[in-house]
């Protein structure tokens, strides 16, 4: 039987995606070793220059569009299956692949690269082509739309981290995979958590600065070895 006190949050990063082909911010192969975030994903370089800004996130759209899932995915898919509310994921992604592979209680902290929100009326859709016929996209009450992500220096939804802050709090297992945990304050809810005392586990090839906090820690491609991480947390959730 499942112990009714046993929460589980666990907060990915770039670094699950990348066995589905999508490039992560820092780390080998990273987008950003390339280019700059503050040249890319900033308001102010929205404002400078969109088209350039566009152009970016509509190579990001097209290659989303032509990735799936992996077992990183499908494992933390599994893990909601198993334990229902107990169990949320908390997403530094913006490429929607959780939610195809089956994740349905999901805050998303940045954004989804699937949504465009209007610059004049503010409306926020999701819209799913890619390539756009004209770049940029526009709105039908004639403003312009941007991606609906949050970028450096913007603010995390509200209602999104608050939740996030509180799943943190109430988990008994943190898990923290394929993120760099430099980004604040996403990096920040694996501290709330350890200071609530959760135990934080962590999956990623390399260190970080969370790796000392944590009381495991599987140093390896997060798609290797989700369903091991993911067995273990079922298998303490016993009464
Ligand atoms: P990051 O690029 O800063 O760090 C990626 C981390 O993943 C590194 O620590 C790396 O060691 C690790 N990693 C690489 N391959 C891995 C694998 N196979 N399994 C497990 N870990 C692996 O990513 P971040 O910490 O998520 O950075 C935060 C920002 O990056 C966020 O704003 C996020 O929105 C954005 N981002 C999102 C995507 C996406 O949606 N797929 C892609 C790139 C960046």
């Amino acid at each position: 039987m499942l112990d009714p006190d046993f929460r589980v949050a666990a907060m990915t990063g770039a670094g699950v995606s990348a066995e589905s082909g999508i490039a992560t911010f820092r780390g080998l192969g990273g987008h950003w070793e390339n280019a700059r975030p503050e040249e890319l994903a900033t308001p102010q370089a929205f404002a400078a220059d969109h088209l350039k800004v566009w152009r970016f996130y509509e190579a990001r759209r097209v290659q989303c569009a032509n990735c799936s899932p992996n077992p990183a995915h499908l494992g933390l898919a599994r893990l909601e299956e198993a334990l229902c509310d107990r169990f949320t994921l908390i997403t530094q992604n913006v490429d929607g692949l959780h939610a195809m592979a089956g994740s349905r209680r999901i805050l998303e902290l940045h954004g989804n690269i699937w949504r465009v929100r209007c610059l004049e009326c503010g409306e926020e859709v999701e819209d799913r082509t890619a390539p756009f016929p004209e770049l940029p996209p526009m709105c039908g009450c004639g403003g312009m739309l941007r991606p609906a992500v949050v970028w450096f220096g913007e603010s995390l939804p509200g209602e999104i981290f608050e939740s996030a802050f509180q799943e943190a709090a109430a988990s008994s297992i943190f898990l923290v995979a394929g993120t760099s945990a430099v980004v604040e304050p996403a990096a920040g809810l694996a501290r709330i958590a350890a200071s609530h005392g959760a135990k934080v586990w962590e999956v990623n090839p390399e260190e970080t600065p969370l790796s000392y906090i944590c009381e495991k820690t599987w140093r390896a491609p997060a798609g290797e070895v989700m369903d091991e991480v993911v067995d273990l947390i079922l298998s303490k959730c016993q009464d």
